[in-house]
């Protein structure tokens, strides 16, 4: 058993808003909840510690195993050990490759941890495939059923389906742009059959699609009594909590805890760095964290010039980082502010009016650790074209970000860079071809299928109240 986490009152430790201002909640709570009433974010009031030889003796660890290590001390008496680790077991089985997280190597110490391993091909699937599992865990126990609405322009609505389809007290409801999303992106959604599976093909774009998302869930009214309307976008804690595992997987296969190893991170909504942040507070000697961002930059302004001004969104060639804000920052500044709510809440004011600057103290404490870098799309396509001319290895272009990233501000030559690949270079074939790759790269031999398989979608006027009437109608159960 790992180390618990307990309050001085001896009661399981709770998890807090950023903004200081809501209540706090245990795991189970947390996990139902999306953003606090206040505002905030929900943080563990306190982490799990893990002394060097205890995490040397994980090195032997298969994947679920380490994970249920990790994630234990988060969930603590909200669930059993023995039902926790018939959860986690659960979740990796549509992965793949054996280990779950292979490590590639490019060249003396520069490596690739491939995150595409799971059923939709993108890190995501390691959190929401967790994700499904736990809530239908908590929900079958409270005999409670919920509607879970999202948005998407591709990768977390098919992370999201298929981390839900084998629960029973689901259903989820996912609303695409019709004829706006690639079309392995719209198969992965679309030709997953069961019953509690929803797709609405919307006629509209992604912000229209975003927008009647948001406004279901102001005024949830339209439900039904007995439904809780819940959210599994990227701010979810439980979503973080499941992504800090694959750090400490890739450290321990590279010689750590022993051996200090860096991290370079294709970055949108900062959900997938803080969990090695988080990591990295939890004990791993971690050196180095890069921020990798593509011309949608505004965390590679903030790290290396504390400039938030908010630009326009870009288009580019890694859709899935293509942001304005990065929700999840606001946990790092929390911390990088000795974790005063009221500090939080002020500083939120002040970027919405476009004119935050944090103090020297916290912008010095980001620095310690993180590092960052922008890269185009014209250096995202030669380092695709780079490293297969090199290694005869195609990376998708949110992985390649994240390798140039790494050989433009790495701090030291004698660790271990690791760059998270993010995704499978067949979901993004556009960049890959621009490359100079001659066809549209292969899917994985299990999804070969792929487009012979049959999809079942909805589409729907861009009117918020057609959309939820479907959703009434279509609930199961
Ligand atoms: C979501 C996503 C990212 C960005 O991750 P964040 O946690 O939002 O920073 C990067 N690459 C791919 C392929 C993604 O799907």
């Amino acid at each position: 058993m790992g180390p618990r986490l307990r309050g001085d009152d001896g009661f399981i430790v709770k998890y807090i808003s950023t903004r200081g201002q809501a209540p706090a909640l245990n795991f189970e709570e947390v996990l139902l909840t999306g953003l606090a009433p206040d505002g905030g974010l929900y943080v563990p009031e306190q982490l799990p510690q893990f002394s060097r030889e205890e995490i040397a003796s994980w090195a032997s660890l298969a994947y679920n195993e380490l994970a249920f290590k990790i994630v234990q001390p988060f969930i603590d008496d909200c669930i059993p050990a023995d039902d926790l680790k018939a959860i986690i077991d659960e979740t990796y089985v549509d992965f793949r490759h054996p280990s779950i997280a292979p490590l590639v190597q490019l060249d003396t110490n520069e490596w690739v941890l491939e995150l595409f391993q799971g059923p939709t091909l993108a890190f995501k699937d390691f959190a929401l495939q967790l994700l499904g599992r736990l809530l239908d865990y908590v929900l079958e126990r409270r005999h409670q059923k919920v509607v879970i609405m999202g948005a998407t322009s591709g990768d977390t609505g098919s992370a999201a389906i298929q981390g839900c389809k084998r629960c029973n007290n689901i259903d989820i409801f996912i609303l695409h742009p019709y004829q706006r999303v690639s079309e392995v992106q719209r198969r992965q959604m679309t030709t997953v059959m069961n019953d509690n599976i929803h797709n609405l093909a919307v006629e509209g774009n992604f912000d229209d699609c975003q927008a009647m998302i948001k406004a279901s869930f102001n005024d949830k009214s339209f439900l039904p009594e007995d439904r809780q309307l819940v959210a599994v976008n990227s701010i979810n804690w439980a979503r973080i909590m499941a992504q800090i595992v694959y750090y400490f997987y890739a450290a321990l296969a590279l010689g750590g805890p022993h051996r200090p190893i860096a991290f370079s991170v294709p970055t949108g909504n900062f959900g997938d760095i803080y969990a090695g942040y988080l990591a990295s507070k939890m004990g791993l000697p971690i050196d180095q964290l890069i921020i990798a961002t593509n011309s949608n930059d505004v965390l590679h302004r903030c790290v290396s010039r504390n400039d938030f001004s908010r630009h326009e969104l870009a288009h580019t060639l890694s859709p899935s980082m293509d942001i304005v804000v990065s929700s999840n920052f606001e946990r790092l500044l929390f911390d990088c502010y000795d974790r005063d709510g009221a500090a939080i809440t002020e500083l939120m004011k002040q970027l919405e009016s476009d004119k935050l600057s944090i103090s020297d103290k916290a912008f010095n404490s980001v620095r310690q650790l993180f590092d960052s870098h922008t890269v185009d799309d014209q250096a995202t396509v030669a380092t695709i074209a780079d490293v297969y001319d090199k290694n005869g290895y195609l990376l998708d272009p949110h992985s390649a970000v994240g390798v140039e990233s790494a050989r433009a501000v790495r701090r030291r030559k004698d660790i271990p860079m690791v760059t998270l690949a993010t995704a499978h270079p067949a979901k993004f074939p556009e960049a890959v071809m621009k490359a100079g790759y001659p066809h549209e790269p292969d899917l994985p031999h299990h999804m070969e299928d792929l487009f012979e398989r049959e999809e079942r979608y909805q589409v729907l006027p861009n009117d918020l109240q057609a959309i939820q009437e479907f959703v009434v109608k279509n609930i199961t159960s």
